[in-house]
């Protein structure tokens, strides 16, 4: 049997010199405002299992108001996550991903989020993709005010 899932985040941009994505520190001259490390390609891919299993979202298991995910690391999110997967008897078949960011380019550390999300989900790195694009100077990306990421991901019952 399989199950769909998608996710989606967004996420303010501020003044700074890193972006945490896909668990890996990106130099920029913007960071992501949020309650945990703000990571919003993580914060994508954990909302995607939970959408694929149907178990609500990232905010109904790891609520804001959680004093304990301040400044979180959000691979703790996604760990949490991957193990309810795998108590529910599934594992990752494949994930696609995009992350949607005007400034820096990331193509220098896709290949380290790539092999960071699949030691994460216990996959090969060819069952990861991770995309990049900008706003093409429109809305909130193009101008710099948000970060956004969106992943689609595919599990297997095993
Ligand atoms: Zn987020």
């Amino acid at each position: 049997m399989y199950r769909v899932g998608f996710g989606n985040d967004i996420h303010e941009l501020k003044e700074g010199r890193i972006l945490v994505l896909g668990g890996v520190e990106v130099p920029s001259d913007v960071e992501a405002v949020g309650h945990s490390d703000a990571d919003a390609l993580l914060h994508a891919v954990t909302d995607s299992i939970l959408g694929a299993l149907a178990l609500g979202d990232i905010g109904s298991h790891f609520s804001e108001k959680d004093k304990r995910w301040e400044g979180a690391d959000s691979e703790i999110f996604l760990n949490e996550t991957v193990k309810m997967m795998r108590e529910k008897g599934f594992e990752v078949e494949n994930i696609d991903s995009t992350i949607s960011l005007e400034k820096p380019k990331l193509r220098e550390q896709i290949e380290s989020m790539r092999s960071n999300l699949s030691r994460l989900l216990g996959v090969n790195i060819d069952q990861v993709s991770i995309k990049a694009k900008t706003g093409e100077g429109f809305d909130a990306v193009g101008t710099r005010q948000a970060i956004k990421a969106e992943a689609c991901i595919l599990l297997k019952k095993v």
